[in-house]
């Protein structure tokens, strides 16, 4: 007997996920180590805690224990903006006139308005509880900077930003949000570090990329006493936080005995597909249940769709540790597309890994069908999506007009990751039919590809 469902799931506090998922522990293919980009061994715990925090460094390499608890203060601010809710998008159903079931798993809903300031809060905690100043970042379209500069004001840290140079002028907004919570925000790249310098010689009047920006955040945290650094995606330990998506998106499931058949999320560096896609894929890879998982990446920088699986640096500078993942070359420079969380070269190692095993899809989709998308559901389900999330709607559209066709009643989950109020001068093009669809050719990718580090 199935329950009526309503159109929005919530939890009760005490439902709320007590501890984070680790799916990487439940593995069975793990993904490759980090490599110190000097000695390409195996980074150490020390190497990594000159970089990120001690207890971050320890959930970076951890990949034995399947569940790490949330520390009291890291649920308390959690409680004030999760659980987030679960939407059953009858509404949209509707107007598609599909017999599948559609539902998502809504992150906008805080100041920053996407999910990053769920591992932003961790970060920040950790950062605090081991004594530190301050932290250092970089930001793309600013989502990242903006979660960071609440997490951080809400410890009382200081917040030192390098935004991608385009986004810092095309989006004076999200700069003002940050330093409203007292992050102060740096234009990379900027004379204030030996890369940044360097980078400006090389190729004057950049617009900078998000590469550039992480060698100048870490450069920064390295050589400044009582600082680290702190990263908003492709890393382990953000995958590790943002499982809260998914277990909070589970657990609303199952009050109601509802199974997906596929789970869909859009993929920059990974984090909130890796977040929201970990408890379906950790049964999946137990051999409890199947899933379809689908993760939905930009046409104009297609990592896991046309990219390589090989050993890469992070940024563009080599300061990072090297990782093994699906990569475009970390001197890939997607043209400008308006999703600037999408535009990252590589891919976290933990999705990569799950992609070569054959657990899970990837698809990429063309950006003026993404706002097209983007725009069909703002206007049913009352939401503005971000152009990032909008790659999720995207495929997640296509999925349930395939059900029309055929009947099926799949049951279709998606992550959306954030609203897109900052993001209007995109939906401003779009609207005047000026949105451009730039894909690389085979030659431009094979040719940074060529480029990638020789490891063994
Ligand atoms: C940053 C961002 C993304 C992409 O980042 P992932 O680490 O791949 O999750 C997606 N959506 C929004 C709204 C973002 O801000």
């Amino acid at each position: 007997m199935s329950r009526e469902i309503p159109y929005k799931i919530y939890l009760e506090e005490s439902e709320m996920p007590k501890q984070w998922y680790n799916l990487r522990a439940d593995m069975k293919n793990k993904p490759a180590p980090l490599l110190n980009p000097e000695t390409l061994q195996p980074v150490t715990f020390e190497e990594l805690s000159g970089i990120f925090c001690e207890e971050l460094a320890k959930q970076e390499l951890n990949e034995t224990d399947t569940h790490i608890d949330i520390p009291e203060e890291i649920q308390k601010f959690y409680k004030m903006y999760r659980p987030a809710p679960l939407v059953r998008a009858y509404c949209l159903e509707e107007k598609l006139d599909t017999p599948a079931k559609i539902y998502y798993k809504f992150e906008g809903n805080n100041t920053s308005g996407s999910h990053k300031l769920n591992s932003a809060i961790a970060q920040a905690y950790y950062a605090k509880k081991q004594g530190l100043k301050g932290v250092t970042t970089e930001t793309g379209a600013g989502q990242w900077g903006t979660a960071l500069s609440m997490a951080c004001s809400y410890f009382d840290l200081d917040c030192q930003v390098y935004m991608v140079k385009v986004s810092y002028e095309q989006k004076p907004f999200r700069r003002e949000v940050m330093r409203t919570y007292g992050a102060s925000v740096t234009p990379s790249p900027s004379e204030t570090t030996n890369i940044g310098r360097q980078i400006l010689k090389e190729h004057p009047g950049t617009n900078g990329s998000l590469g550039c920006a992480i060698s100048e955040a870490v450069e920064k945290a390295v050589s400044t006493e009582g600082y680290r650094y702190v990263l908003g995606s492709v890393l382990n330990q953000v995958l590790l936080h943002q499982s809260i998506i998914g277990m909070e998106t589970k657990i609303a499931l199952d009050k109601y005995e509802i199974v997906p058949d596929i789970v869909i999320g859009c993929a920059g560096g990974g984090s909130n597909l890796g977040g929201l896609i970990a408890p379906f894929m950790g049964e999946k890879i137990r051999g409890e249940r199947d899933y379809q998982i689908i993760a939905v990446e930009p046409a104009s920088c297609p990592s896991m769709t046309r990219g390589t699986y090989a050993y890469d640096y992070c940024d563009t500078g080599r300061v990072c540790p090297l990782q093994k993942m699906y990569t475009l070359g970390s001197g890939f420079m997607p043209s400008p597309n308006h999703a600037g969380g999408l535009r990252y070269h590589g891919m976290s190692a933990t999705l990569s890994q799950l992609y070569a095993d054959g657990l899970m899809e990837a698809r990429s989709v063309e950006q003026s069908a993404v706002f097209e998308a983007a725009t069909q559901f703002a206007r049913v389900e009352g939401i503005l999506p971000a152009p990032e999330s909008s790659h999720a709607i995207r495929v997640a559209l296509d999925e349930a007009l395939k059900c029309k066709e055929t009947g099926e009643e799949k049951t279709i989950v998606f992550g959306l990751t954030g609203t897109g109020y900052f993001d209007m001068f995109a939906y401003e093009k779009f609207n005047d039919g000026k949105m451009t669809d730039y894909i690389p050719t085979d030659e431009e990718i094979a040719a940074s590809c060529a480029k990638l580090p020789k490891v063994n």
